[in-house]
């Protein structure tokens, strides 16, 4: 090989500049293939790894504890965080459950979001209840409210914001500094909604930030997979370890396809939040429109907070309709392009019910009360034509009301 060849090469990435987010998702991992040069980092498909003489390799033992595949996203999930240490898991759920396995013990005690992830709320009710530890949903829109749930064995305030699916806000800063201020309390926030990108948690003073990487990150409905991120390294080390025992780890043909979609992040992201913005408008002047929960809508209550600590509103929203939940279900059910579906933060446009879906578990009463009424419709506004999605939602009103200006109440 010529040498001035070799000396490109030396010189093609520059270490870890400051460069920003849009570039860091392309090239935060670009060793080379040093096979073929190609410019896609491969899929490691592979369990163990070769010792070169026993005991001698190149950092990797077995695909449980670690995988180079999987490494890759680590490094490009770090880079948007800000952070030198991310870990990958095989869904959102089993990297809340590392997290918890890896910091408390049975007689600890957690605080929580009270408008919560159905999933994290089933974790607590009946899994790790079960362990011994102890838990309070409390209302963490309010520092107070928080501060009062806090109890001398609290090990862990765990937030959620925007949460699922009322987009109700939590002041990361305001209560990481609150938590801080009690001894041995750390705090994690679920910032799948948002991502790194629109809304930094660990700069916002959280000690951990946990994504489904399933939702924003592949974007393409194509992987279940999690991650935590955090500047602490004695936990992450602890992490890795849960991780390695348990093994929670992303298989890597998931994180290789999650590489892909985190390299459009940033271009998503945008569109997801003006297309979000422009339904929301359109649905909020509909007469049929009771209500719609949007934090870039003048009308959200918690809006100054969205734009203190947030850099975009999302693509995530939620709305009521001035008719009973019969009718509600068949609006969801007359759409054609807007597809009924879990999951959220990707390229279609998602609906769903979450009283029969993400939060059925939880009984009415406390639906009702947290703002989650059978009626209410969650919408995951995707890369569409606004205008295609804004039609569809004409035809849907066309069809279930048959031009009735409302419904027939409760
Ligand atoms: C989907 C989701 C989770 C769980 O992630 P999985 O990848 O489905 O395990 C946790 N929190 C929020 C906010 C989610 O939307």
């Amino acid at each position: 090989m010529c040498r001035l060849t070799a000396a490109r090469r030396e010189k093609h990435l520059p270490d870890r500049p400051d460069f920003d987010p849009s570039t860091l998702v392309i090239h935060s991992n670009r060793s080379y293939e040093k096979q073929s040069n190609s410019i896609l980092f491969p899929i490691h498909q592979t369990a163990t790894y070769i010792h070169e003489s026993v005991g001698v390799t190149k950092g990797y033992g077995y695909s449980r504890g670690a995988n180079p595949t999987v490494n890759a996203l680590e490094q490009a999930i770090a880079a948007i965080e800000g952070t030198e240490n991310a870990l990958c898991f095989r869904s959102g759920m089993s990297a809340i459950t590392t997290l918890c396995l890896s910091m408390l013990k049975a007689g600890d005690h957690v605080v929580l979001s009270d408008v919560i992830y159905g999933g994290t709320s089933r974790l607590f009710h009946q899994v790790l209840g079960n362990f011994g530890i102890e838990y309070t949903f409390a209302n963490t829109a309010s520092v107070e409210d928080t501060e009062k749930a806090i109890k001398p064995n609290t090990r862990l305030l765990f937030l959620e914001t925007p949460a699922n699916p009322t987009l109700k806000l939590s002041d990361v800063r305001a209560l990481s500094d609150m938590a801080h201020s009690h001894k041995d309390i750390l705090v994690a926030v679920d910032n799948t909604f948002l991502t790194p990108l629109l809304q930094n948690c660990l700069n916002l003073g959280a000690d951990v930030s946990m994504l489904s990487t399933t939702k924003y990150i592949d974007g393409h409905n194509a992987t279940i997979g999690g991650s935590l991120a955090t500047h602490n390294t004695a936990l992450v080390e602890r992490m890795r370890l849960v991780r390695k025992t348990i093994g929670s780890i992303q298989p890597p043909f998931d994180a290789w396809l999650a590489l892909q979609g985190v390299k459009t992040l940033p271009a998503r992201l945008a569109m997801h939040c003006s297309n979000a913005m422009a339904v929301a408008t359109w649905l909020e002047q509909h007469p049929m429109v009771h209500k719609v929960n949007y934090p870039g809508l003048d009308s959200f209550p918690q809006k100054a907070l969205a734009e203190k600590q947030q850099t975009g509103f999302g693509g995530m929203l939620s709305f009521e309709l001035e008719a009973n939940t019969v009718d509600s279900l068949h609006f969801i059910d007359a759409l054609r392009l807007c597809t009924c579906a879990e999951s959220l933060g990707s390229v279609e446009t998602l609906v769903t019910n979450p009283a029969t879906a993400s939060h059925c578990d939880l009984p009415l009463e406390q639906r009702e009360q947290l703002g989650i009424p059978d009626r209410l419709i969650r919408l995951s506004v995707g890369l569409e034509s606004p205008k295609d999605l804004i039609k569809d939602f004409e035809q849907a009103f066309a069809a279930t009301f048959n031009g009735n200006a409302a419904g027939s109440g409760e």
